[in-house]
């Protein structure tokens, strides 16, 4: 008879969801349950812990650090054309280390005061034809205009941005864009799985505004191709990085890794609801994130925990018991970044201490155990970028705590 099992966060029987211990956003390739043979359920798996993976891994610094690292788009990089008045352009920056390379444009059309507006890839659009280009995405963005008002899911992505990059002289009407390039949206429009938008806008009138617009869009004539601009490289030679993240969010998100590491790695301590009870409760959003657990809890000067970083290709943790608490270090993509976070709960290991580390996207983690208490010092750092990834070399961020 196989063994009911049940959800390390809410105790509900569970099935194999294949909770990964380190999220996949940031390679993290192995799962609890292959380690320890402990689940997570669907609910908690799907809903809850999703969610708090993408707000740390995409959107808080360590989305930084890893767009940089696993050349994946952090979700806010604009290009600034200084030419059209510091309008940001929609876009994928591209970093080879910590240095920006290139900066690849969206199709997109903008809907600003005098129309419309295409943009796109110098390159891709030259090569595809510049009629043929706004040809194609019009009808794509017609076809996903459709879709959506017949009421199919996933067609248009809607996603606000904050008024304060207006404060700082930016121009941003609102847009409508998709990340793939202008040949793959003309193949997957004749395919079975067409392409879906993203409408970006700061108001709710501006989302009435495009809606309302992109009802009446036309294919631009080529006698008025003169709100038509391709550009690879625009004004600024760094792109307005917009790092804006939940503070409580990415906290539930640092110790839900704890515990995913001490029921992976802990073979003789419970790890359950009940008794890291606090830790799960917190995860699932049931204990409020108060301000002390930010100050002790959280991003952490990457030099505090400079003596766990292993190679750059990989992540590092170390799990130390002391009295009756876990303190976890997490040191990402060799210590570029860096998180610590305290845990109550009990110990029944025959160590104290465990160093792993995880090759990025391998199963083959290495584990060193000891009996000693190997605590670290370390200091939480939220708002300083240049302390917490003082490799992340940016000329143009702007930075924003906000909790929800
Ligand atoms: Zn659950």
């Amino acid at each position: 008879m196989p063994t009911t099992k049940n959800c390390v966060y809410c105790g509900s029987n569970a099935n194999s969801t294949g909770e990964h211990i380190v999220p996949d956003a940031i390679a993290g390739a192995l799962t609890i349950e292959q380690q320890s043979g402990l689940v997570v359920c669907a609910t908690c798996n799907n809903r809850t812990l999703s969610v708090l993976d993408t707000e740390l891994c995409k959107h808080s610094y360590l989305g930084l650090v890893a767009a940089q690292e696993l050349s994946t788009a952090y979700y806010q990089a604009w290009d600034v054309d200084q030419s059209d008045g510091n309008l940001l352009i929609e876009g994928e920056a591209n970093w080879s280390r910590n240095q920006l390379k290139t900066f690849i444009v969206y199709p997109q059309i903008i809907f600003d005061e005098h129309g419309p507006e295409f943009r796109g890839d110098d390159e891709q659009a030259k090569a595809f034809g510049l009629q043929n280009f706004s040809e194609i995405l019009v009808t794509a963005v017609k076809r996903a205009l459709r879709e959506h008002q017949g009421g199919q899911k996933r067609k248009l992505h809607f996603r606000r941005v904050s008024s304060e990059i207006l404060n700082r002289g930016y121009r941003f009407p609102p847009r409508i864009f998709t990340n793939r390039t202008i040949s793959q949206i003309a193949e997957k429009e004749v395919g079975s799985k067409k392409p879906s938008f993203t409408i970006r806008y700061i108001s709710q009138n501006d989302k009435d505004t495009i809606l309302r617009q992109l009802e009446t869009l036309e294919v631009p004539k080529p006698d008025e191709m003169g709100n038509y601009k391709c550009e690879t490289q625009l004004g600024l030679h760094f792109p307005l990085v917009n790092a804006r993240f939940d503070l409580s969010l990415s906290m539930r998100a640092m110790v839900k890794l704890g515990v995913n590491l001490l029921a992976a790695f802990c073979d003789r301590t419970p790890v359950n609801c009940t008794t890291f009870g606090f830790a799960t409760g917190f995860v699932l959003g049931d204990i409020t994130c108060s301000l002390r657990i930010l100050q002790f809890n959280g991003f952490v000067h990457a030099e505090s925990l400079k003596c766990i970083a292993s190679g750059d290709q990989s992540h590092s943790f170390r799990l130390v018991h002391e009295g009756d608490l876990w303190r976890i270090y997490s040191s990402f993509f060799g210590g570029r970044i860096c998180t610590a976070v305290t845990i109550p709960g009990p110990n029944l290991e025959e160590w104290s201490t465990m160093d792993i580390i995880a090759p990025l996207g391998s199963k083959q983690w290495r584990l060193t155990t000891s009996t000693e208490t190997k605590l670290l010092p370390f200091r939480v750092e939220w708002g300083n970028l240049k302390q917490i990834a003082p490799s992340v070399d940016l000329h143009n961020s702007d930075t924003k705590l906000t909790i929800e």
